[in-house]
């Protein structure tokens, strides 16, 4: 009786195991379609196979290594920066293989929502401000290393390209960090500098005003050759 039954039983439970495993599959290909990268971990880590401990990846012929930075395309844009946390190697129960990487976001100035108009003026198009937001990502959308100076640094630079940035705050649950009034500022406004804007450099202190704040246009600045600021003047 036993015998005759136990055939049954484990032919219905194979059956249930692949119809799990059908089921599995399309959850994970739902996932994929929706580029829900967070749930395909969360979803996949479990296996015993997946593997998170990964020191560097190779990618278009570049090696990527965790705690660098990147340049990262989503939504057909290019212009995401985020710091590279972890390299994962999730596999599911066919031995499929989904690589991802963990990010942690950096924040550019179109990202930033609720900042009064006159402190938007202050921050760069190069600017970037670390979050505590991190995401589950395809490897695909590493566009490029991206390199993030401080400000002084950045300052320094005779020419630059579009994967350098600088970094003077962070950007944390939708405040400065520090608050933008403490801020290093420059010019007799008294303001945080934009690269973005035109200043002109005081031979004396070496600080920068704006052309705007010393009514001067750029033909005008461009033809003084040694130029003092109204504070070295006094
Ligand atoms: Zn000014
Ligand atoms: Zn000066």
């Amino acid at each position: 009786m036993s015998a005759s039954l136990e055939p049954k039983i484990s032919r219905t439970s194979s059956v249930d195991e692949k119809q799990d495993n059908v089921l599995f599959k399309s959850k994970i290909q739902k996932l994929i379609q929706s580029k829900d990268n967070n749930n395909l971990y969360r979803l996949l880590k479990k296996n015993k196979k997946s593997r998170t401990s990964y020191k560097q990846l190779k990618y278009e012929g570049i090696i990527y290594k965790i705690g660098q930075n990147l340049c990262i395309k989503a939504d057909r844009r290019i212009d995401y920066v985020a710091k590279l946390i972890k390299i994962i190697k999730l596999v599911d129960n066919d031995d499929e293989i989904y690589p991802l990487i963990k990010v942690q976001w950096y924040y550019r100035k179109f990202e930033l929502e609720k900042i009064p108009k006159p402190y938007m003026d202050y921050i760069s198009e190069n600017e970037v401000f670390k979050t505590n937001e991190y995401d589950y990502i395809e490897i695909e959308s590493i566009v490029s290393l991206a390199s993030i100076l401080t400000y002084e640094e950045f300052d320094q630079l005779e020419t630059m390209n579009d994967t350098t940035y600088f970094m003077r705050a962070a950007y944390i649950n939708g405040t400065f960090q520090p608050p933008i009034e403490e801020w290093t500022t420059t010019c007799i406004c008294q303001k945080p500098p934009n690269p973005d804007l035109k200043y002109i450099q005081c031979e004396a202190c070496q600080g920068w005003c704006h052309l705007n704040c010393l009514k001067l246009t750029k033909e005008k600045a461009k033809k003084i050759l040694k130029f003092i600021c109204p504070k070295c003047q006094q």
